[in-house]
């Protein structure tokens, strides 16, 4: 394994900026931006779900749509305007969120009858890039390989902190899922409680491994691609048309248990997927993707995998969660996994 540094650059704001790379970043900071005063999130208990709403007013304030050159994930030491990176180039790098919607400013607030709690945590960004047009798709193995170390990084160092109970990383690509920044990079959240899907995860994973038991299932007949430590599957329940999940053949808690040949094979199954999505649509494809980990680190019964849906129905035409999605949460489907997985194999191989 090619050794990685790490570089903390600490801000004007007093946070860290993470510069993660095979080169030693050793570069002077330019220009930073203005310092911003973060805004101060709150959780509502939403008694009818029975699940935690965040809410940060603040976050509506924040710089809307800059013109189209200005980008603030690109190296700012090569343009005339500040950004969020201040160096004239970089890997990958990693910055609290400056509009945050879990914080350490989290502030309670009181209402009559009403639970409320601060939201604490921690949300970050993550660039995968300092070229502003290089996806997933188009990056090396190599840079994947950094992004996969680099969230095992995050997982590693968020779980410190106190009123962390749950870390995901995730991204959302393209505009229909409502991405405002086109410049490739992905968000870690890190929760102050185990969120409600993994939390019902969990609990399945307790009882039995479902992902083992079909595991011979995907092999042979719900596969998109497949490599010596990795399957990537629709699985058979899939809610959406070409819902894909990468899943280790063994069963580990999280990517934190992986060795160098398994971050490799990772790192294939991830840009197999993206590229091939690409591929099928003929255009970058949108989609939402998230690690799903174990919420405890040594829980030895989670098994990790990676999550990723495209907001599609059939072929280009788009999902919309509606009323049966949305009021009563029953997923109404049009493409049988079976089919779907076949049509996304021709172009995930
Ligand atoms: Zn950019």
């Amino acid at each position: 394994m090619k050794k990685i540094f790490k570089r903390n650059f600490l801000r004007n704001d007093n946070k860290q900026l993470i510069i993660f790379g095979y080169k030693e970043h050793i570069e002077e900071s330019g220009t930073e931006l203005k310092i911003t005063k973060g805004p101060k999130p709150h959780m509502r208990w939403n008694p009818s779900r029975q699940e935690w709403v965040t809410y940060s007013a603040e976050r509506k304030d924040r710089t809307s749509f800059p013109p189209k050159e200005y980008c603030p994930l690109c190296p700012g030491a090569n343009l005339n305007f500040p950004t969020e990176i201040p160096f004239k180039d970089f890997e990958v790098a990693v910055f609290p969120n400056r509009w945050a919607s879990f914080n350490q400013n989290g502030e309670g607030v009181d209402l009559e009858n009403i639970k409320t709690e601060p939201s604490k945590g921690e949300c970050e960004v993550v660039v995968y890039s300092s070229d502003h047009s290089s996806t997933i798709a188009e990056m090396d193995l190599d840079r994947i390989k950094l992004l996969i170390y680099v969230w095992i990084d995050r997982y590693n160092e968020l779980k410190n902190i106190d009123n962390v109970k749950y870390i995901m990383p995730f991204e959302n690509r393209g505009q229909e899922c409502g991405v405002t920044l086109h410049h490739p990079h992905g968000q870690i959240y890190a929760y102050p409680f185990i969120p409600p899907a993994i939390k019902i995860e969990a609990q399945a994973f307790n009882q039995e491994n479902f992902l083992l038991k079909i595991m011979s299932d995907l092999e042979k007949k719900y596969y998109v691609y497949q490599n010596d430590h990795f399957i990537v599957a629709v699985p058979p329940f899939a809610r959406y048309a070409y819902e894909v999940w990468i899943i280790p053949r063994k069963q580990v808690p999280g990517p934190w248990k992986f060795n160098d040949e398994e971050i490799e094979s990772f790192a294939k199954a991830i840009k197999k997927v993206v590229s091939g999505y690409d591929r099928f649509l003929n255009k970058r494809c949108p989609y939402i993707m998230g690690l799903h980990a174990s919420p405890n680190l040594d829980d030895n019964n989670f098994h990790f995998h990676v999550e990723f849906y495209p907001p599609l129905r059939h072929n280009d035409k788009p999902k919309i969660l509606a009323g049966s999605e949305s009021m009563a949460g029953v997923f109404i489907m049009d493409v049988l996994p079976e089919e779907s997985s076949k049509i996304l194999r021709e172009y995930m191989q």
